[in-house]
């Protein structure tokens, strides 16, 4: 349905600019605080579906890395990229992330 699709554009946006504006030496407080937003989210998000298989993605193995910028970026991606491949999308090149996210295209 083209709302999962809209809903989903805009989340993605929403969650890698999260990662783009997320600090380079997050205190332990940040990084906490950053895992339980991960772990509501992944409770709220209003597709249910999506919600459920993100879920079972981290749990399998894929934890939210959000040690500094680079790695909850990575991370983001990661995430991202599971969905593509379940939807039969192109993977995005994760070493770009924040060339798409953060700093703009460089040509
Ligand atoms: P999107 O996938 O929305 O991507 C938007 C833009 O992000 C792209 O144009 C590209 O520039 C950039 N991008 C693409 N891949 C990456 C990446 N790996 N890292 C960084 N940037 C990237 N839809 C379903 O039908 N079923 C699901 O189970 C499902 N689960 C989802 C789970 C979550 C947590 C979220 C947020 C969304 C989910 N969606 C799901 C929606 C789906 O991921 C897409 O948002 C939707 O299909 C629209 O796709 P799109 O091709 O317009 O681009």
């Amino acid at each position: 349905p083209p709302d999962v699709e809209q809903l989903g554009r805009s989340t993605w946006t929403l969650l890698h600019s999260m990662t783009a504006n997320y600090p380079e030496r997050p205190s332990l407080t940040q990084q906490m605080e950053t895992k339980q937003f991960i772990s509501l989210f992944g409770k709220m998000y209003p597709c249910w579906v999506c919600a459920d298989d993100f879920r079972s993605w981290m749990k399998d193995g894929n934890e939210p890395r959000v040690s500094n910028r680079d790695e909850f970026g990575k991370w983001m991606c990661e995430a991202h990229n599971a969905v593509n491949v379940k939807l039969g999308k192109k993977e995005f090149d994760c070493n770009k992330w924040e060339e798409r996210w953060r700093t703009g295209w460089k040509d």
